[in-house]
């Protein structure tokens, strides 16, 4: 059947109303629509292009893969570079961390990560351990499982009935969460305490694991944690026998700073999760990552990991991403991002740091967050009716920037924000362009 969409299209677009320009090409840290105008692609889409467009090593990456071999099933054969990008992964992971599953996507790496725990405790005959803690305005994925595990009210609202059981504690949020007078290490120990509250009223043989993002993205606007939150997270996930699933697979891969967003907290998680920023959006890829323990725990029991998507360790896909990661470490665009993240941070400040309406400017690396409201004395949010991220969306676009706005939490927790997350080769200049470009959109909106 065949039925006009209103743009004419027979896409099924997210935004189903709006007409959105073709992308024609991208170059660096630009891309062009069809009539040839150009954007500063602020956002790198979702935080996904932290290569920027068009970038000859991985594009040749790609291509020698296809002339040599597109894909083979993983029950067949392994292949070469997705091996190498195990490798080169497990090289550069948070302490422990020493397995590997390649998968297409953030969501699926997610759900991977949950079903791992769930079966390594029935290795082990622990089979009572299966509730999941995680934090109130969190995404972890659009999938089932992924989806209950997230506290974003908007997004579960809809698909509740059909979700897991997973519970939701405090972020760690200081902009709004941090009370007066209270220090930020306190304020930090106090959410965290809010775990081990948690787990002993669920019962603690009952909790398999907590799952975070160490940097939150997409439902806050890149907020950090601060100073000792995940020591004292570890710690408690210890005592519990609880497992710690970190996803990462926003602010991993040098967004924030560092390959690895928690190596900045000084801890290492069980099982973790990354995507986006490891095919740089030059192919579809994701990872689950896990403990040798757990592997062995699985590999020593059934000797089996009782799951698999088609396009498991892609080989094309996996190929793309070992270029991309061979220029995030050996490139040395991990720590290229954070020093330009630095930057980004002072030059935002010095522009908007006392604007009226800009209550927080945060984050870690190229990873960072502008959150705006009506009243900076009070930080109270804009109204929702105002829905002043989709007005700082259009007006940054028209003014040529992709940048990632959000709009605030139903529960009224946080404003409305804009996530910048540009790619790791953009220059001095390029910050300038930004900025210039935000201060176009704060004085048509805001
Ligand atoms: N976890 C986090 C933290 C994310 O930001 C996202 C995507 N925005 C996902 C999981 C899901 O990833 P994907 O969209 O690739 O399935």
């Amino acid at each position: 059947m065949t039925s006009p969409s209103t743009s004419g299209s027979h896409i099924f677009p997210r935004h189903t109303k709006a007409v959105l320009p073709t992308v024609a090409r991208g170059e660096g840290v630009y891309l062009y629509d069809s009539t040839g105008k150009q954007y500063f692609d602020g956002s790198g889409g979702a935080a996904v292009s932290c290569l920027g467009h068009g970038d000859p090593e991985v594009t040749a990456a790609i291509k020698a893969q296809l002339d040599k071999v597109a894909f083979a099933h993983t029950s067949f054969f392994t292949s070469e570079p997705a091996e190498q990008l195990a490798d080169k992964l497990v090289a550069h992971a948070p302490a422990g961390i020493d397995r590997v599953y390649l998968v297409s996507g953030g969501s699926e790496a997610m759900e991977a990560a949950l079903k791992l725990a769930r079966q390594y405790f029935l290795e082990i005959g622990q089979p009572e351990r299966r509730r999941i803690i995680a934090r109130r305005q969190s995404y972890h994925g659009n999938t089932l499982g992924a989806l209950a595990t997230g506290g974003n009210l908007w997004r579960r609202e809809p698909f509740a009935p059909l979700m897991i059981e997973t519970t939701h504690i405090s972020p760690c949020y200081a902009y709004r969460g941090r009370q007066e007078g209270e220090s930020a290490f306190d304020y930090g120990q106090r959410v965290a305490n809010e775990l081990e509250a948690e787990i002993e009223r669920l019962g603690p043989e009952t909790v398999m694991a907590f799952v975070a993002e160490p940097v939150v993205g997409a439902t806050a606007g890149a907020v950090p944690p601060v100073a000792g939150y995940f020591k004292r997270i570890r710690e408690i996930c210890d005592r519990h026998g609880v497992l710690l699933i970190l996803d990462e697979v926003m602010c991993g891969m040098g967004r924030t700073g560092s390959l690895f967003a928690c190596e900045q907290d000084g801890v290492a998680p069980d099982i973790t999760a990354t995507a986006k920023g490891l095919g740089a959006g030059y192919q579809p890829i994701g990872a689950m990552m896990c403990s040798g323990l757990i592997y062995d725990a699985i590999a020593q029991g059934s000797g089996f990991f009782q799951h698999g998507h088609t396009y498991v360790g892609h080989p094309t896909a996996a190929a793309a991403s070992l270029a991309v990661l061979t220029k995030l470490t050996d490139g040395g665009l991990a720590e290229r991002s954070r020093v330009m993240g630095d930057k980004l941070q002072a030059a935002l400040e010095a522009e908007f740091g006392q604007h009226p309406h800009i209550g927080d400017i945060r984050g870690r690396g190229l990873f960072r967050g502008i959150e705006v409201v009506e009243d900076r004395e009070t930080k109270r949010p804009f109204a929702p009716e105002r829905a002043v991220h989709k007005a700082l969306k259009k007006a940054t676009f028209e003014a040529g920037l992709c940048c990632y706005p959000m709009g605030g939490t139903v529960d009224g927790q946080n404003g409305d924000h804009i996530l910048l997350a540009p790619p790791f080769i953009l220059e001095d200049g390029h910050i300038d362009e930004i900025v210039s470009k935000l201060s176009i959109a704060f004085g048509q909106v805001l």
